[in-house]
């Protein structure tokens, strides 16, 4: 299979793509080995989707191999769940790394022991200042750091302490093993960087084995390193840590050289990307779970009914750049309402119904009429729908007091049931509210299908359900998570929508709807319910109450869902 035929896009071009030919051009690489290297620290969102689709796109257009690696260098917060969800969402994304699963905890000896030679070669020393001390010696960005008073001690001492470290003679905290490298460095990064910290803590894969870990910027390179990664792609933030990646590649008698990589993050409007923000999200119950519609997690897009193909077409629209930059989230909408219009069947649902009673329709009558099940389609072919003396329509395609230009039904007025036939209002039923609850209306058999044999024109078409050929459902509106279109990480709590969601328990649905997409489909059936938007079946759903989410609206409304006013 071609990329193109694997994930639906053609390869574009970039500057990283543009390397990577020079660099098989020129011979320097006979294969390209890329990798995608998430911390198991939290579910993937749509960030880490541009990161995928860039490292396994690249590795499957240039005939090279792509790996999935697991940074996992922090058992205080990662867990077997992230590690679980992390591969089921590269997968249903539509990439595969084939024999090529990696966690950074294999090279766990391997690493320790280059340690050792750092320490031995006078490279790196053990500090006993507290975690306080080593930042606030630091120094910033226009004043230099100060040396450590533990800074010169003998590599004997280094030696014998770093190994006590790793055999846990000491608490959390108490010391560090740094690289010497220039505390009055330009670059930060370079200060001394710390390479382990001492953790007391049960690693997931490791167990009790270890109670050093070494740190992301000492793992990171050298793990690159140890599988023959050609290209280490990252974001731009790690561009001042290039200079430490390859201090170390230098120093350490390392079995190849990769090089380093960084392209712009991926900013979304109305949306935070990180993971701290996205762990309070769950943990504060702001949010139902990692897999929440509202989340821009991969596992809430799948659930939302968002399909893969629709993530791939959006990064690849937004391409790779150097300089960072805050992408419309319309522009995601856009690629999903594009790829759901293509592949989704129509189907009817109400989601306010109120009733109408047909007065000249026979009691205890029905009759089926033909229904298209996509309009560009004729391959997906026509199914029944019933039609009855009881139907519902849409609350708001009623007005008792029509303004000008609604042409929908109020009384006296004439409109097309999509499918079946005209209908006139005759009267409205009210409650002691005064609420319209039941239109009496008639319709013209002469009609059926929709046309009048005397030409008579209607001005709408509506969408409706019989009474008793339809099911109820609880429909669950998502509007945007946010209220601003930057909102502000540290301080996001203030910043959630209260209308994020918006759920109707009476909506009405056809029947054959309700058994639409087994609740463990990878790619959820997502379907179309005619001038409403796209809907995919939630895995909340039972026999007897089916629940949809609406995957996302037909037309951009976006600026009116954020505000909640229609
Ligand atoms: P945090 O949000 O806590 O900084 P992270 O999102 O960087 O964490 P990682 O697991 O380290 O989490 O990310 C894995 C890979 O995905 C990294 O190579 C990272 O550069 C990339 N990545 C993360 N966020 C984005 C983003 N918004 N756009 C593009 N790539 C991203
Ligand atoms: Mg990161």
């Amino acid at each position: 299979m071609t990329t193109a035929e694997a994930t639906g896009i053609e390869a574009g071009r970039d500057f990283i793509r543009d390397i990577v030919q020079a660099d098989l051009d020129s011979k320097k690489h006979a294969q390209i080995v890329t990798r995608f290297p998430p911390e198991p620290n939290g579910y993937l969102h749509i960030g880490h989707a541009k990161s995928i689709a860039l490292n396994f796109g690249i590795a499957q257009e240039f005939a090279g191999k792509c790996h999935l690696r697991f940074d996992d260098t922090n058992p205080t917060k990662e867990e077997q769940e992230y590690i679980d969800s992390i591969q089921n969402d590269v997968k249903w994304l539509g990439f595969d790394w084939g024999q090529n699963l990696f966690y950074a905890s294999d090279y766990f000896d391997k690493l320790y022991g280059w340690a050792e030679m750092l320490v031995k070669s006078g490279d790196a020393y053990v500090d006993d200042q507290t975690q306080d001390e080593i930042r606030l010696t630091r120094g910033t960005l226009t004043e230099p750091g100060r040396n450590s008073p533990f800074r010169d001690r003998s590599v004997d001492e280094n030696l014998d302490l770093f190994r006590r470290m790793k055999a846990g003679e000491f608490a959390n905290g108490a010391r560090v093993l740094r690289a010497k490298i220039d505390m009055t460095s330009g670059n930060i990064n370079l200060r001394d960087p710390v390479l382990y910290r001492i953790l007391h803590a049960h690693h997931p894969r490791t167990g009790a084995a270890w109670s050093i870990y070494p740190s992301y910027d000492y793992a990171h390179g050298q793990s690159d390193a140890i599988e023959g990664i050609t290209h280490s792609i990252c974001t731009l933030e790690f561009e001042d840590h290039r200079p430490l990646y390859e201090w170390l590649l230098l120093k350490l008698p390392v079995p190849s050289k990769p090089r380093q990589y960084e392209f712009a993050r991926l900013n979304l409007t109305y949306t935070l990307l990180s993971k701290r923000v996205l762990t309070e999200l769950v943990r504060g119950g702001h949010v139902s779970s990692w897999d929440d519609p509202r989340m821009p997690t991969i596992a809430g897009f799948r659930r939302r009914g968002v399909p893969p193909a629709a993530i791939r077409d959006f990064v690849k629209r937004i391409g790779v750049a150097k300089a960072n930059s805050v992408v419309d989230v319309n522009m995601l909408e856009f690629s999903i309402r594009e790829v759901l219009n293509k592949t989704a069947q129509r189907r009817l649902a109400v989601l306010r119904p109120l009733k109408v009673v047909i007065e000249n329709y026979p009691e205890g009558q029905s009759e089926e009429l033909d229904a298209i099940n996509h309009p560009d389609d004729p391959s997906a072919g026509t199914r029944k729908i019933v039609f009855s003396r009881e139907l519902y329509i849409e609350q708001d395609d009623f007005m008792e007091i029509p303004p000008k230009k609604f042409f929908r039904l109020f009384p006296g007025n004439e409109v097309r049931l999509r499918y079946a036939y005209f209908i006139k209002c005759h009267d409205v039923v009210k409650n002691a509210a005064g609420e319209v609850i039941e239109l009496r209306c008639t319709y013209d058999p002469a009609t059926k299908g929709g046309n009048a044999p005397d030409g008579r024109k209607v001005k709408a078409t509506m969408h409706w359900l019989s009474a008793s050929h339809s099911m109820q459902a609880e429909i669950r509106i998502y509007n945007p998570l946010f209220l601003t279109p930057s909102p502000d990480a540290g301080n996001f709590a203030a910043e959630i929508n209260p209308q994020s969601l918006e759920i109707l328990t009476d909506a009405r649905i056809e029947v054959a709807v309700a058994q639409a997409n087994a609740p463990d489909a990878i790619v959820p059936d997502v379907m179309q319910f005619e001038r409403q938007g796209y809907f995919a079946r939630d895995p909340d759903s039972t026999p007897e109450k089916p629940v949809f989410n609406r995957t996302i609206g037909l037309r951009d409304t976006f600026a009116k869902e954020v505000t909640g006013k229609s």
